[in-house]
């Protein structure tokens, strides 16, 4: 037990490979089962979305390298601004503080990829599965994560996030974007009880609805408080109204080919 943990702490990155698989299989095979979804159907879909995460992973793994530069560096030099607030060296500064301000740079980053048109180009990707289910999780552009993993440079550089905090935070997050995208909702009362604090399947959902102004709606990543705060925030649509997609990509056949998809931020003309 003890050599598994000394392992998982030495190699984080392979860690959060292997929790992200488990999670994802896991929620894949109830969902077919409970939801007696067809297995051909499902597999296909699935098949499409899986073969991002072979274009995602050496970029998301290579890029964390610098992450991991920059926190050290970052803790080294007393730099950013986790640094300059008050009890700087206590737990809840770098580890409860640190985490909601990670928490609230993905939600920025988020909208910063809905607002600036190439940037949508990329993230449409994401947004053009017209069925949504626990794979979705992984249909990103390698040039989004590109993108991702630059953003997240730039937030550990101003935060000055530790290590630890990273860590914690990649574990959530994972937890909480695969779940976000089962297709599994939670009863009305315990979303919105829920979603006082955090994203929820029902509010992701809303978020993967093919027209605006859903789509721009619940953009938060694990908290859901910055919707909230800054009026983004959709509690739920009824399951008969959501139409998974994006409005200019709705044509079936091309968005269940992998090159089709990956083509398309570059067919998309900025407006
Ligand atoms: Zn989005
Ligand atoms: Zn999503």
């Amino acid at each position: 037990m003890e050599s598994l943990k000394n392992y998982f702490l030495s190699n984080p990155s392979t860690s959060q490979v292997l929790l992200y698989a488990g999670i994802i299989l896991s929620l894949w095979l109830i969902e077919a089962i409970v939801l007696g979804t067809s297995w051909k159907d499902k597999w296909k879909h699935t098949l499409t979305n899986t073969l991002f995460i072979g274009t995602a992973l050496p970029v998301q793994l290579f890029m964390t390298i610098f992450v991991l530069i920059i926190a050290s560096w970052g803790a080294a030099h007393s730099w950013g601004l986790l640094f300059v607030l008050p009890y700087a060296k206590s737990y809840f500064t770098k580890y409860f503080i640190g985490f909601i301000l990670l928490d609230f740079c993905e939600y920025l980053y988020h909208v910063i990829m809905h607002k600036v048109k190439p940037f949508w180009n990329l993230h449409l990707v994401h947004h053009s599965d017209l069925q949504l289910d626990v794979s979705t999780t992984v249909r990103e552009h390698p040039a989004e994560t590109f993108l991702r993993m630059c953003f997240l440079m730039l937030w550990v550089f101003l935060l000055g996030a530790s290590f630890g905090v990273l860590l914690l935070r990649q574990t959530l997050q994972t937890v909480a974007n695969i779940t976000s995208h089962t297709k599994f909702r939670l009863p009305a009362k315990a979303n919105q009880i829920i979603s006082l604090i955090f994203i929820t399947p029902n509010l992701h959902h809303v978020h993967h609805h093919y027209q605006l102004p859903y789509t721009d709606r619940n953009y938060g990543d694990v908290l859901s408080i910055w919707d909230r705060l800054f009026n983004t925030f959709h509690q739920d649509l009824p399951v008969s109204e959501i139409t998974y997609g994006i409005d200019t990509h709705m044509d079936p056949k091309a968005n269940a080919s992998f090159l089709s998809i990956l083509k398309i931020p570059f067919l998309t003309r900025n407006k």
